[in-house]
C-alpha cells in the first residue's frame, strides 16, 4: 500500500471508553479514516454517567484532579467551562471513629493505647529505614509503622485491592500514599487537624451532565458502531469479527480492551502467552447507588474510606456533593464500592440490603431515612492489581502484541493504573505511534 492509500484505509479502534475515543478524536484531526468498535449501547466506557431515576450517578466516584496543563484545558473547554472545583474533603472510618485523611497525620482524637502503638512503632520504622522494601508491606512498615500499618493499610489494602499488602509491588505507589515526616505524625497525634497532606487536594467536576459531560470533547465525527463486541481478531486476514454477527476488515489495530480478552480473542497464541495473560490481576467492584429523601447532615466529606471488615465497603463518595444537579432538590445521594475478585467473593451477590444496613451501622444513613432509588451494578474490570508477578507477565504479553501490530492504549489496554489523564493521553499516544508505522 502507498502512503495515500494507507491514510484512506480503515483503521479499527477497539472500546469506546476515554482511551479508544481519544484516539479516535486525534485521528478524527489528522483526517485519517477510522472506526471504533463497543460492545456497549453507550460511549464512555469507565466514563460514562447514568440516569437513575432523577438521580445521576458515575460509573465509580469520577473527579477530575489532572496536572498536566493541557488536559485541564481540554477538559474544560469541552463543558465550556462549567465545572465546579472543589477543594478535596476526604475522611476515614475506623472502629467507630470518624478520622481526617490521611489518617497517619491526624490520630488525634483515637484512642490512647492506639495513638501510644502507632508512635511509637513509626518512630522505630523511622529509625530502621532502609529504602529496601520488597513488597507493599514492607514498605509500608518502613514508612508507616507495624501498628499503623496492621490497623489502618492492611485492613484496605485488602477490602481495595482485594489481596494481602505482602503480594503487592510497591511500583504503584507514587504519591498515592503519603509517607510523614516524624514532625506531621507527632503534631497530627496531639492537635486537631489543621494541615492539608492529601496528593488530591483539589478537583473540578462538570456541573451539569455528571462526569459524562467531560466525553463532549473528544469529536471522533460519525465513526462509532455502538452494540459491537469484537469476540475474534484474525490479523494475517485483518478480520474482525462481533457478536452481532457481523465483520469488518481493518488495515491497523488499535485496542484499549483488557489486555487477557484482547488475547483470548486472538488466534494460534503462544501457550506462554495465553497463561501470562490469565495471570494478569484485577480487582472487579460492586457499585451500590442509592438516592435519598434528604439534603442535609451528610458527613462532611466527598468521599469516605473504610477501614474495618465488618464493614462490607472500602469507600463511598457523596454525588450530590459534587454538583447539586446531580440529585433533585431535597435529596442526597451514596454510591457505594463493594470491591471482590477469584481471591475475595463477595459477601453476598445482592448487596443492596447488606449496604443499607452497614451504611446504617455507621450513621449515615438514618432510620428514618426514605430510599427513594437503589442499584447496584457489577463492573467487571475495576482496579489492574500490582500483584508480585505482574511486571513480568506483562512483558510476555507486551512482547507478544508487539509482534501483532496492534497498538494498545488505556487503563485496561496498557494495564497501568491510569487516572482518566493518563487514559486520554494514552489513547493520543497510541495514535502518534501508528502515525509513524504509516509515514
Ligand atoms: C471505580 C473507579 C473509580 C475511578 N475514579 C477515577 C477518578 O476519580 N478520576 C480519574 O481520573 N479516574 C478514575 N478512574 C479511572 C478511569 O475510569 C479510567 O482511567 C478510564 O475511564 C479508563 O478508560 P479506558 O478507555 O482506558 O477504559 P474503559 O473505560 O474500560 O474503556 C474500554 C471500552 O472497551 C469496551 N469493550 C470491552 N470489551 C470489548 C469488546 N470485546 N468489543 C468491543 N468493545 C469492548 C468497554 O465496553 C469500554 O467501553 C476510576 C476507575 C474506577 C474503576
Amino acid at each position: 500500500m502507498n502512503k495515500q492509500e494507507d491514510k484512506k484505509s480503515q483503521i479499527a479502534i477497539l472500546g469506546a471508553g476515554l482511551a479508544g475515543l481519544a484516539a479516535g478524536h486525534k485521528l478524527n484531526e489528522m483526517k485519517y479514516e477510522f472506526n471504533i468498535y463497543e460492545k456497549s449501547n453507550f460511549i464512555g466506557g469507565h466514563a460514562a454517567t447514568h440516569k437513575l431515576g432523577d438521580f445521576i450517578f458515575d460509573d465509580g466516584p469520577h473527579v477530575s484532579f489532572t496536572k498536566r496543563p493541557e488536559i485541564k484545558k481540554f477538559l474544560s473547554e469541552a463543558v465550556e467551562e462549567e465545572f465546579i472545583e472543589h477543594k478535596s474533603k476526604v475522611l476515614n472510618y475506623w472502629k467507630g471513629h470518624w478520622v481526617k485523611h490521611p489518617a497517619q497525620c491526624f490520630l488525634y482524637g483515637l484512642p490512647t493505647e492506639t495513638i501510644k502503638n502507632c508512635l511509637v512503632d513509626y518512630v522505630n520504622a523511622y529509625k530502621q529505614a532502609s529504602n529496601s522494601a520488597q513488597n507493599y508491606a514492607e514498605w509500608c512498615f518502613e514508612n508507616l509503622g507495624k501498628t499503623f500499618s496492621e490497623e489502618f493499610v492492611f485492613k484496605y489494602t485488602k477490602k481495595y485491592w482485594t489481596l494481602h499488602a505482602k503480594e503487592l509491588s510497591t511500583d504503584w505507589i507514587g504519591p498515592r500514599i503519603y509517607p510523614p515526616s516524624p514532625e506531621e505524625v507527632i503534631k497530627g497525634a496531639l492537635e486537631p487537624p489543621t494541615t492539608e497532606y492529601h496528593y488530591l487536594s483539589e478537583f473540578r467536576y462538570p456541573t451539569n451532565g455528571g462526569f459524562a459531560a467531560y466525553l463532549k470533547g473528544l469529536n471522533t465525527g460519525n465513526s462509532v458502531n455502538l452494540n459491537h463486541e469484537v469476540v475474534s481478531i484474525d490479523i494475517k486476514s485483518k478480520l474482525l469479527t462481533f457478536a452481532n454477527g457481523k465483520k469488518s476488515n481493518f488495515t491497523n489495530l488499535i485496542s484499549s480492551l483488557p489486555l487477557p480478552e484482547l488475547i483470548k480473542l486472538l488466534k494460534n497464541v503462544p501457550e506462554k502467552v495465553k497463561i501470562a495473560a490469565n495471570q494478569l490481576k484485577c480487582s472487579s467492584v460492586a457499585l451500590i447507588s442509592l438516592g435519598i429523601n434528604r439534603d442535609v447532615d451528610w458527613p462532611e466529606a466527598h468521599w469516605i474510606y473504610f477501614y474495618d471488615y465488618e464493614i462490607s465497603f472500602s469507600r463511598i463518595h457523596f454525588p450530590h456533593l459534587l454538583s447539586p444537579h446531580n440529585s433533585p432538590p431535597g435529596t442526597g445521594s451514596i454510591q457505594v464500592e463493594t470491591y471482590y475478585s477469584d481471591e475475595m467473593p463477595l459477601p453476598e451477590n445482592e448487596m443492596i440490603d447488606r449496604t443499607i444496613k452497614d451504611l446504617t451501622q455507621t450513621g449515615i444513613i438514618k432510620k428514618e431515612d426514605e430510599i427513594l432509588v437503589s442499584h447496584q451494578h457489577n463492573v467487571k474490570y475495576a482496579n489492574v492489581i500490582f500483584d508480585l508477578n505482574r511486571a513480568e507477565n506483562l512483558a510476555i504479553v507486551n512482547d507478544y502484541l508487539n509482534e501483532t501490530g496492534i497498538e494498545r492504549c488505556g487503563r485496561y489496554g496498557d494495564w497501568e493504573y491510569h487516572w482518566t489523564d493518563d487514559s486520554i493521553v494514552s489513547g493520543w499516544d497510541a495514535v502518534d505511534r501508528l502515525s509513524i508505522k504509516l509515514k
